[in-house]
């Protein structure tokens, strides 16, 4: 096969690139270094350029490397027909979501993609998962990917789901946008066009903490946190966005970090669906002390959608009105009216 396209992969290190065996801990290497050796059968998908923009267990990832790899996609945009960025699975889904709102107007693939299995090793899935991820990063869907054991996921909309086996991720609500069988099956109905100029969206330098309610959890941890720095808080809260209200419990510790200009979103602990703060008293009390309903979004998305609307300056009142609005397909509250493209 003869190809003209041309896919820059930006390694940033995880599994993928790394050695070791049990019962040594496994450590960054530098296998990408050398791909093409590794993997010769990607150079018949692509032209393909590999950089090294840094080479981390991601659980070492922060928000500035997030700003790194946007600025470097949106440096060589039209340099390339594609990008893959190669990841350690354990924060991909927050660096893929992080990009989904740094890289506004974006007109190409942008594909992350890693490995449960270092590439050196004779069971690894980094193969497939680099044969895949090249391939999607020739075709025309101009969105912020995941693409793992056969199935390209919208990245704003993908949680890691399992530690052990080879399908790492998944999209609770929402389809994968193709799937790489047999034949490639795209499905252009569910793929998202840009709208509006490309450019650089500002970056996540806003601290935002994320607290999981337990039963009986103390509603103190809320204000503690923002004493320790927050400037937002996610909440992952019961079912749908249910939180203990007996006796005041959590709403009334909301509605005084609140008033703080501290926003509180409020997503789902569950598996699939999402907060409806309307639904119980117990969330419509949070509510009603002033927190954000998170709708659908993962918690990846939620936090970084909150680091980023407050990075650029929102206050509690823009935070609650961008979390109404589905302004990369992460979904939230609009997933709940019937969206056009949302089904198969
Ligand atoms: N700890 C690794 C990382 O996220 C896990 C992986 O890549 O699968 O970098």
């Amino acid at each position: 096969m003869v190809t003209s396209k041309k896919v820059l992969m930006l390694h940033t290190g995880g599994t993928l690139g790394m050695s070791g065996q049990r019962p040594e801990p496994l450590r960054p290497d530098t296998y990408t270094h050398r791909m093409l050796e590794h993997v010769p059968e990607l150079s018949r998908l692509a032209a393909l350029d590999v950089e090294i923009l840094f080479n981390l267990d991601s659980s070492n990832v922060t928000p500035r490397h997030w700003d790194d790899i946007g600025r470097r996609i949106h440096q060589r945009h039209d340099d390339y027909d594609g990008f893959v960025v190669v990841h350690g699975t354990d924060t991909m889904a927050y660096t893929a979501s992080a990009c989904a709102f740094l890289l506004e107007g974006l007109r190409k693939p942008v594909v992350f993609t890693g490995s449960q299995r270092p590439l050196g090793q004779v069971r690894s899935d980094a193969r497939s998962n680099l044969v895949g991820a090249v391939e999607m990063a020739t075709q025309d869907i101009p969105e912020v990917t995941v693409f793992f054991d056969s199935k390209l996921l919208r990245g704003v909309r993908t949680v890691k789901s399992d530690v052990w086996g080879y399908a790492a991720f998944d999209s609770p609500n929402f389809p994968p946008l193709a799937e790489a069988g047999v034949d490639l099956l795209i499905r252009p109905d569910r793929v998202r066009r840009p709208a509006g100029p490309r450019r650089l969206a500002a970056g996540f330098s806003a601290p935002v903490a994320c607290l999981e309610v337990t039963p009986g959890f103390a509603p103190a941890l809320v204000e503690a946190a923002v004493d320790a720095g927050a400037r937002g808080l996610v909440l992952r809260a019961f079912g749908s966005g249910n939180v203990p209200d007996q006796d005041g419990a959590v709403p009334p510790a909301i509605g005084r970090v609140v008033q703080r200009g501290v926003p509180v979103v409020l997503v789902t602990q569950a598996w699939r669906g999402g907060a409806d703060l309307h639904l119980y008293e117990c969330g419509q009390r949070a509510l009603d002390a002033g927190a954000v309903d998170g709708g659908d979004l993962t918690t990846p998305a939620a936090v970084v959608k909150l680091a980023w609307l407050l990075t650029a300056g929102r206050d509690v009142e823009g935070v609650r009105a961008a979390f109404a609005q589905d302004l990369r397909g992460e979904g939230g509250m609009a997933a709940r009216r019937p969206m056009k493209g949302a089904t198969g």
